[in-house]
């Protein structure tokens, strides 16, 4: 016997039962043990930021893909490692902390005391990470946990001491001094690749300011340039010019480019490199950093004629274009702002502000001074902090970069090698690897990756490689030394290998990127000579993770990964740092294939904030509408474009498996009212099949070679699709044909849908793991005792005729049901006839099937004039084209006087009319409905008559009485005496209707029904 089941899943019971009973029977060791041995597929995971205290909807949907395709290797037979990661260090940790605690810059880090601060985010991690596996777990994400790396573990930070001191080895390493991208208040400056995370560019309102410099050689001359950044105009030392282009003069003396001012009459005209050299009054020699310059004129190709006045403001203190002109031209540089972006004391006045307080100061000064020409607001994207949110300033500073020039031809290389899916991903690695700048590894900040750089004053740069050559040459202050970390690290002078003199470490941290790109080599033992087992978790993963530290040969086996996965914006983060860093170690790519996927938005298509409100906590989801409904709406969606997530979605999804919940559920009800008991050892239907049921395992096969090839593909959406074909096919095609047979033991029917259902519980388990699993138990009761342990049906190819010859029928029956619905007629309303014009010869065979489908008591093939072509003019390119010719042509069209031609084109009155010329329609001639598509045309005979009218009554009453049984509580087997008002009907289908309502007796009276015995 089956369970019976409920008339709908209760999604999130059924899975918090399958989460203990998976604990219990350990389903998860026993498919590791079952696969040991077996081929190998690796996977590796990109860690998670442990700073977030429960899963996010957007965190799921990645660790839904993760776990997808490992099941479904696990399914093929494939030993797996299943490590997940975590990430540890960072601003992310760091900035969480500092809010919690209410420190609001550096300093107030400092006072508060550096190792009680690194243990406050020690302790963030420790409960995120918690909370984190906690969400995976309920998810369905099956991983080896408790076994997971932490990249604050000093195991990690020792492999990125290693590359760093390789790289240095090779000379990439060196201390630029540069104007970056600065969040003035985290005290830091960022990467180019820190720039590229989504919701850093956002549209903000900035002073836009036109400001005159008045000209030191020509009396009453000024240029006028035009800058969004008042701040920087105390940093002013240039002015730029595009040498090429017409510069005019205004009479009121003010030089502007000309193209910019179309519309302006000037006074005298000069190309740009006649003003090239020109010296100018700054706008705030008042100040002392602007009173020692030489303000001048400079040229510059770049100079654009988009926007501004066609003369830029150039300050290289306070940007990158900016700081480079700097050195072509041997231009003074002037840094006005310190680390927290507060001007520098020498700046008089301006001492002490930030760059957003000084604008409205300096605006005002300029306006008393009189240098601003005009005053407004300008509207743009600009840079955010990714982490907090302040908007970026340019700064100059000193940061240490890593070379990407030596390289970059072998990543060009070893990108085209990487299977990127989709496609364009792989592009946009390609254009980011040929355009990236150096690497900027350095963050002023704390709880990071400590930079094993001492340089020395004797010019001798020390890069320490690991703990142990730490220890080596350690001054002293090893013993206090709890982890690679600061404060401990920084009291841990060490040797010169020069000059033998003490030297200190550089205060800064290293990129957090670093610290996830090591995990290729840093979690699977690269280059160690010894296994240590639980070995990984050293340092402030102690007590975290029982990883172990493998040795090389571990590495040997499972680099480079098969796949990895993460969102778009991984490709110049994650899916770039890993790569970047394994190309520089070992000359290749850590990982052969990638699945990358778009971004996440709420249903209607805005971004999740939670100050909107439409943020969903995964819990929630969990909640409302299971773990397995939230991975159907990821795992349906097409990587290349943005996921919609919500409710809503998660409805329609529900709906839709509501439809594979009901054919497993008749099978469970028929099979318990038939005795029908399946055994796993005969698991095909070898008994006498109908061709029904032939169709119906062929249509199986095509299921299982379809999910196949999307699962290896890498493309869920397409599983998904496969998958509700199938269910389509098979609840609205087999079981509605067959379900007289489920009446009556047939074993044949019974055997052939056990056996599709529970074939389709194995293709469908990686997406929906608990669903599927809670059903093959149900179904499968001397097998596998999880779908999880039963493997992928074995893939066979497909009987493509016969699949196609039902495929064509159900197209017909699909039409016939459209042309009823266009002609009013309700469904249980018999008709006379169906005609099929275009249908190949193999839907002859299936002319019952399609009488009965569509309740029509003879189906034709062949033409019948059912219906009339219509043909209009498209007038606005039959009138050009015809002219006076025009008029006789339309009216032949009215009166259907032409010729139909191939390519849908026709010929009227001598002239041929291409397919775009005409308007085609298809109109059921009185007494026909028609419905046509691709070819096919099929055409009701609507006609009444008595008899008709009569049958129709007899299926209304059918479905009444069907609805009394159920009001009345009735089992779908019990019996009924039947009482019915309509004396013909009665006389007329007796029979039929003790058969369709299960009466043992159906007598005149008014409508009643009363349980009968059999
Ligand atoms: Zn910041
Ligand atoms: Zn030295």
């Amino acid at each position: 016997m089956f369970t019976s089941l409920p008339d709908k899943p209760d999604h999130p019971s059924i899975e918090l039962e399958l989460l203990e009973t998976w604990e219990r029977e350990g389903t998860f060791e026993k498919l590791r043990e079952q696969n040991r041995g077996g081929p190998k597929w690796s996977f590796v995971d990109g860690p998670v930021t442990a700073n977030r205290m429960s899963l996010g909807v957007h965190t799921a949907w990645g660790r839904t893909l993760k776990d997808v395709f490992q099941r479904y290797k696990a399914l093929r037979g494939f030993d797996q490692r299943y490590q997940n990661g975590f990430d540890c260090q960072g601003l992310w940790i760091e900035v969480g902390v500092e809010r919690e605690l209410g420190l609001n810059s550096k300093r107030e880090i400092e006072d508060y005391g550096l190792e009680e601060f690194a243990r406050r985010c020690r302790e963030v991690v420790v409960k995120s990470s918690d909370a984190l596996t906690r969400g995976s777990i309920r998810l369905g994400q099956w991983m080896d946990w408790g076994r997971d790396y932490f990249t604050f573990s000093d195991t990690n930070i020792e492999y990125i001491w290693k590359f760093l001191s390789i790289v240095h080895e090779r000379g990439w390493l060196y201390m630029g001094h540069r104007s970056t991208e600065w969040c003035p208040r985290c005290g830091t400056s960022l990467s180019q690749h820190e720039l590229t995370q989504a919701g850093v560019y956002q549209e903000r309102a900035d002073p836009s300011l036109f400001v005159r410099f008045p000209l030191l050689d020509r009396e009453d001359e000024s240029i006028v340039v035009w800058t969004t950044t008042p701040w920087t105009l105390p940093a002013n030392v240039a002015a730029a010019v595009h040498p090429g282009e017409e510069y005019g003069r205004r009479e009121n003396g003010e030089w502007v480019a000309v193209k910019r001012f179309p519309d302006e009459t000037f006074v005298e005209r000069a190309a740009g490199s006649e003003l090239v050299g020109l010296r100018y009054r700054g706008p705030f020699d008042d100040l002392a950093p602007g009173a020692a310059v030489e303000h001048r004129v400079i040229p510059w190709d770049d100079v654009t004629m988009d926007q501004g006045t066609g003369i830029v403001h150039i300050a290289p203190g306070c940007g990158g274009e900016d700081f480079e002109l700097s050195r072509v031209h041997d231009l003074p540089v002037i840094t006005p702002v310190d680390e927290s972006g507060r001007f520098y004391d020498d700046f008089g006045w301006l001492h002490g502000v930030s760059t957003t307080e000084a604008a409205d100061q300096i605006v005002g000064r300029l306006g008393e001074t009189g240098f601003l020409v005009e005053s407004g607001l300008y509207t743009h994207a600009y840079p955010h902090c990714w982490r907090c949110d302040t908007p970026l300033i340019f700064r100059l500073s000193d940061d240490w970069f890593i070379s990407v020039e030596a390289i970059r031809p072998t990543l060009l290389e070893e990108n085209a090698k990487v299977h990127w899916v989709p496609e364009y991903m792989g592009k946009r690695m390609d254009d980011w690897l040929r355009n990236m700048g150096d690497w900027n590894i350095s963050r002023r900040r704390y709880y990071g990756l400590p930079l094993p750089f001492y340089p020395c004053s004797c010019g001798h740069l020390n890069v320490i490689s690991s703990k142990a050559e730490l220890e080596r040459r350690a001054v002293e202050g090893i013993d206090q030394l709890e982890e690679l970390r600061r404060p401990w690290i920084d009291r841990v002078p060490i040797r010169c290998a020069q000059c033998d003199e003490p030297v200190t470490r550089i205060p800064e941290v290293g990129d957090v990127w670093l610290d996830a790109g090591i995990v290729p080599f840093a979690t699977l033992g690269w280059e160690n000579d010894t296994w240590v087992d639980e070995g990984y978790g050293t340092g402030a993963a102690r007590g975290l993770t029982k990883a172990d530290l493998p040795d090389h040969a571990y590495w040997e086996t499972w680099f480079p990964a098969d796949w990895v996965s993460e969102m778009r914006e991984q490709i110049r983060l994650w899916f770039y740092s890993q790569f970047f860093m394994s190309v520089a170690l070992v000359g290749h790519s850590p990982y052969k294939r990638v699945l990358a996927y778009e971004k996440m938005l709420d249903e209607h298509g805005r971004e999740m904030h939670a100050s909107w409100g439409n943020t969903i906590p995964a819990e929630e989801a969990f909640a409302q509408m299971g773990a397995d409904v939230m991975r159907w709406q990821y795992c349906a969606q097409p990587p290349d474009r943005n996921l919609w997530f919500g409710f809503g979605p998660a409805h329609e999804i529900k709906r839709k498996l509501l439809t594979f919940w009901n054919s497993v559920r008749f099978l469970v009800d028929y099979s318990n009212i038939e005795g029908f008991e399946p055994s796993w050892d005969r698991f095909e239907p070898e008994v006498e099949l109908r061709p029904l049921d032939r169709w119906l395992v062929e249509r199986t096969r095509l299921l299982v070679v379809a999910a196949e090839e999307a699962y290896d593909a890498t493309l869920t959406v397409e599983v998904v699709r496969a998958f509700e074909a199938f269910v389509d096919d098979v609840s609205n095609w087999y079981i509605r044909r067959s379900r007289r047979r489920f009446y009556s033991f047939d074993e044949a029917a019974f055997r052939t849908l056990w056996f599709a259902l529970v074939q389709s519980l194995r293709v469908i388990a990686p997406i929906m793991p608990f669903l599927a699993d809670h059903l093959w138990r149900n179904l499968v009761q001397d097998g596998p005792a999880s779908v999880h342990l039963a493997g992928f049906p074995e893939p066979a190819a497909a009987d493509e005729a016969l699949l196609d010859e039902i495929a064509e029928v159900r197209r017909v029956v699909e039409l016939g049901r459209q042309a009823r619905s266009t002609s009013q007629l309700k469904h249980r309303q018999p008709l006379r006839r169906l005609v099929v014009a275009g249908a190949s010869h193999v839907a002859h065979g299936h002319a019952d099937e399609i009488a009965d489908e569509l309740r029509v008591k003879a189906v034709e093939f062949g033409d019948v004039q059912s219906s009339e072509l219509r043909v209009k003019p498209n007038l606005p390119l039959l009138g050009p084209k015809l002219g006076p010719a025009l008029r006789e042509v339309r009216e032949r069209l009215a009166r259907g006087e032409f010729e139909e031609l191939d390519g849908g084109r026709f010929q009227v009155d001598g002239h041929v009319l291409e397919p775009e010329e005409v308007l085609v329609e298809r109109v059921g001639l009185d007494g026909w409905a028609v419905a046509s598509e691709a070819g096919l045309t099929v055409a009701l005979d609507t006609e009444l008559d008595d008899d008709l009218r009569l049958e129709a009554r007899l299926f209304d009453r059918i479905h009444e009485v069907n609805v009394l049984r159920r009001e009345s509580g009735l089992a779908i087997t019990d019996r009924i005496k039947l009482w019915l008002p309509d004396a013909e009907l009665v006389a007329r289908y007796a029979d039929r209707l003790a058969q369709e309502t299960l009466a043992v007796s159906v007598e005149v009276g008014e409508l009643r029904i009363e349980k009968g015995s059999r």
